[in-house]
């Protein structure tokens, strides 16, 4: 499992950033998902053993992160989302000073720096002092400093914050080439809808600090459009009853919703015209499941 949450509570003085996130997942790229302040840096800090856990278990890539945080930490490439890099020295000096803190030889260290601010089309900047580039290539520089030990799982805090169209697109164009052509796996966060989607295979949608919605994006994507809840206020088994007959299976929820599976050719508006007929009136009407953008939606919409 990538990531399996039990309960896990992370407080600032008494106020939870993450209030009881109970989630496994099993996944090559997991996008965390929320408005600002949703807890997902939060989230990657508990994961780095950054914060402290105030209760429940986390466990990353099946290593216990309180028990095993060291083993968890050598297995992971992480880019901060704030700036953190040295001044006064180029690129290729502090990428080598970041792989020999991660372990590598001083020779090994340096010819990995080169080869991945290459990979990241630093090439031509990489003997240029980092304070003179710009905000998008100092991106790049901590996206590359992630890289420089080959890291088992690479975490990504808004890897595309600040940054102008033009870069945004670069930068998630790079990220999902690493996703498609590297061995290690991602958790890349973000509270943009579109920068997850064309990235992640699975999602985890955080609001205050507690799960809204995990899973695959794709399944996430699809309606099922088959499946729908309807409310009436009328004669339920007669509703039912015609329903049936029109070859949809009907079933009452727990919470007196009618669940209609459509049967092939019968369109949603033959629910009304049966309503109609049997003078029953619909209350609600629903499609079973929401789209991730659906829900993402009304996660926005509460924020504001
Ligand atoms: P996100 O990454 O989704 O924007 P964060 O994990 O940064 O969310 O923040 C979650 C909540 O925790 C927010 O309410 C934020 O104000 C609070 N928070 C984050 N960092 C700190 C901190 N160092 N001290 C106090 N509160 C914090």
């Amino acid at each position: 499992m990538l990531l399996d949450l039990k309960d896990l509570v992370v407080r600032y003085g008494r106020r939870p950033a993450l209030d009881g996130v109970t989630v496994s997942l099993e996944s090559k790229a997991l996008g965390l998902l929320g408005p600002n302040g949703a807890g997902k840096s939060t989230l990657i800090r508990a994961l780095l053993g950054l914060v402290p856990i105030h209760g429940g278990e986390a466990q990353l890539d099946g290593l216990n992160v309180r028990r095993e945080g060291k083993r968890v930490r050598e297995r992971i490439g992480y880019m901060p989302e704030h700036e953190s890099y040295l001044a006064g020295i180029p690129a290729v000096r502090f990428l080598r000073f970041m792989g020999e803190m991660c372990g590598l030889e001083p020779s090994a260290a340096m010819e990995r720096a080169h080869e991945v601010l290459f990979y990241v089309g630093l090439g031509e900047v990489r003997y240029r002092p980092l304070e003179g580039l710009s905000y998008g290539l100092l991106q790049k520089v901590r996206l590359a400093q992630a890289l420089i030990h080959g890291p088992r799982i690479l975490i990504l805090d808004e890897p595309t914050n600040g940054l102008d169209p033009e870069a945004r697109e670069e930068m998630l164009s790079l990220i999902r080439e690493m996703i498609e052509h590297s061995d290690s796996r991602f958790i890349v966060s973000s509270h943009l809808l579109r920068d997850i989607e064309t990235s992640c295979s699975e999602v985890l949608v955080l609001k205050r600090g507690r799960v809204v919605a995990a899973g695959n994006i794709e399944q996430m994507k699809r309606t099922d459009k088959t499946v729908f809840l309807v409310r009436i206020k009328g004669d339920v088994d007669r509703f039912m009853a015609a329903l049936s007959e029109r070859g949809c299976l009907c079933r009452l929820s727990e919470r007196e919703d009618i669940e209609i599976q459509t049967a092939n050719g019968v369109e949603p508006r033959a629910f009304f015209e049966i309503a109609h007929a049997q003078k029953v009136q619909i209350r609600h009407f629903y499609a079973k499941r929401d789209t991730l953008e659906d829900i993402f939606l009304k996660v926005l919409e509460d924020e504001t």
